[in-house]
């Protein structure tokens, strides 16, 4: 009597959300087709594909790697043939990376992710990795 049978309350918000999902829709189609279009840069995981550490690869380029089996004998008291970053003991025909400075000795592998991490120091005595100035007087 005088009341409406149906509510309009009832109705009306689904329109609205129809229309929220429609915009939503559009800010997609456009987001993507900015990406298509080269408008926005999408941005890679960090650490994917990222390109080498010069630092870590000038390094391991200027250390000099060896079979420890021709390295054994500059080697005094057999007191350098435990490689101090895995702890396992340097075998003949394992190939070694010598450091500039301290002549400390470490597997190959072992001291290339040492460097890797950003470290440029000796992992045993905290030497640098390479003598200053990267020349041969340390030597002379
Ligand atoms: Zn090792
Ligand atoms: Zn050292």
């Amino acid at each position: 009597m005088g009341f409406p049978s149906f509510y309009y309350g009832v109705i009306l918000p689904k329109p609205l959300i129809l229309v929220m999902q429609l915009l939503d829709c559009l800010q997609q189609c456009i987001f993507i087709s900015l990406l298509q279009v080269g408008l926005l840069q999408y941005q890679p995981t960090p650490g994917f594909s990222s390109p080498p550490d010069p630092v870590a690869s000038a390094i391991k380029n200027r250390l000099q790697v060896a079979r420890f089996s021709t390295l054994h004998k500059e080697l005094r008291n057999g007191e350098e043939s435990v490689c101090a970053v895995c702890l396992a003991a340097l075998e003949a025909r394992h190939e070694v990376r010598k450091l500039g400075n301290c002549s400390h000795l470490f597997h190959k592998g072992c001291i290339d992710k040492w460097v890797e991490l950003g470290q440029v120091t000796c992992p045993l005595c905290r030497s640098p990795l390479l003598p200053k100035g990267q020349t041969c007087h340390y030597y002379m």
